[in-house]
């Protein structure tokens, strides 16, 4: 990679950024295609964000990721966020758009596509299209989950099964526009056996069986899972977790959050560069690189 007086910048601010796969990633796109562009992952603590906000728009950079603690609250900082990103609520992708007469900096949530491409590309989606879904988790993740679900399959169940039924509650509701069928409701996850037995995709949102706690999962009573679900982690380290060991065990067919985490980042990479990333270039730099 040469870096010269043309090179720009996109920075991942999150806090912490170091275990970020993303860098290597993007650098492995811009490489492979001569794009002259260096992605460096920054700390950016909570009360620094407006300013490093300014500096992406000050220093000209091409364009931003944004992860934990940040996705939210960077919202009222950007000049304009795409409906998506509005109607989850988080932002993880901004880019420098200077097409208009200003340049302005957009946020968008590639979270949305980037778990839906992998869906797609399973012999699972037709079965998922108005049949039930369950997501276990009410956070950002499964914000983002939940709005993809209902905007993509217009499903006739859409549970969330969450530790915090009131986090979930209120998930619920800021999606209700969202959900024409009333298909959204909530249970506590102990109570979620009866939903998890009749939904036909079963997404985990929660951090259960992420490295280094490898022997978590949000579903432990694998009799209730199988051939006829579809099983989504989006925990990608490891690439493959308990949940989907078990659940591809059982016959379900299994989805891995490394998929998501690639397909995320490409529906950003098309917006810095203007070119689809190179996925399969991308997948072998990831897969070849120990990650757990
Ligand atoms: P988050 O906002 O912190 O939400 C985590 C959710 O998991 C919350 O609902 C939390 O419940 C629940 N939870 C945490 N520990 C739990 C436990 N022991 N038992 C039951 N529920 C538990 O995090 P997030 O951003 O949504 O991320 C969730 C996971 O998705 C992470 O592993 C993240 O790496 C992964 N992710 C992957 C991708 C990808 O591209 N593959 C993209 C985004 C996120 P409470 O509300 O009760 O705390």
């Amino acid at each position: 990679m040469r870096i010269d007086a043309d090179t720009r910048v996109v920075a991942l601010l999150g806090h912490p950024v170091e275990h970020s796969l993303s860098p290597l990633i993007h650098n492995t796109a811009f490489e492979a295609q001569t794009v002259n562009a260096v992605y460096v992952a920054t700390p950016v603590r909570p009360e620094d964000l407006a300013d490093a906000v300014a500096g992406l728009r000050a220093l000209h950079f091409l364009g931003a990721n944004v992860t934990l603690p940040h996705k939210q609250a960077i919202l009222p900082l950007l000049d304009a966020c795409t409906e998506r990103a509005e109607a989850v609520g988080a932002v993880n992708t901004v880019v420098r758009d200077e097409t208009g007469t200003a340049p302005i900096l957009r946020g968008d949530n590639t979270d949305v596509p980037g778990f839906l491409a992998p869906l797609k590309e399973t012999r699972a989606s037709a079965s998922v299209q108005g049949g039930a879904v369950l997501i276990f988790g009410s956070g950002g993740a499964a914000r983002a989950v939940a709005y993809a679900v209902l905007q993509a399959f217009a499903p006739s169940r859409l549970t969330l099964a969450a530790r915090s039924p009131d986090k979930a509650e209120r998930l619920a509701e800021d999606l209700a526009a969202y959900d024409p069928n009333e298909a959204l409701c909530v249970v506590p996850m102990r109570e979620a056996g009866p939903m998890v037995r009749t939904s036909h995709l079963l997404v985990n949102a929660t951090p259960l069986g992420m490295y280094p706690h490898t022997d978590g999962t949000p579903w432990s009573q694998v009799g209730d899972i199988s051939p006829e679900h579809v099983v989504y982690d989006l925990v990608y380290n490891p690439e493959e977790t308990r949940f989907l060991r078990e659940a591809a065990a059982r016959g379900a067919i299994t989805v891995s959050g490394l998929e998501m985490l690639i397909a995320q980042a490409a529906a950003a990479y098309r917006q810095w560069t203007d070119q689809p990333m190179p996925v399969k270039t991308v997948r072998t730099a990831l897969y070849g690189d120990k990650i757990a």
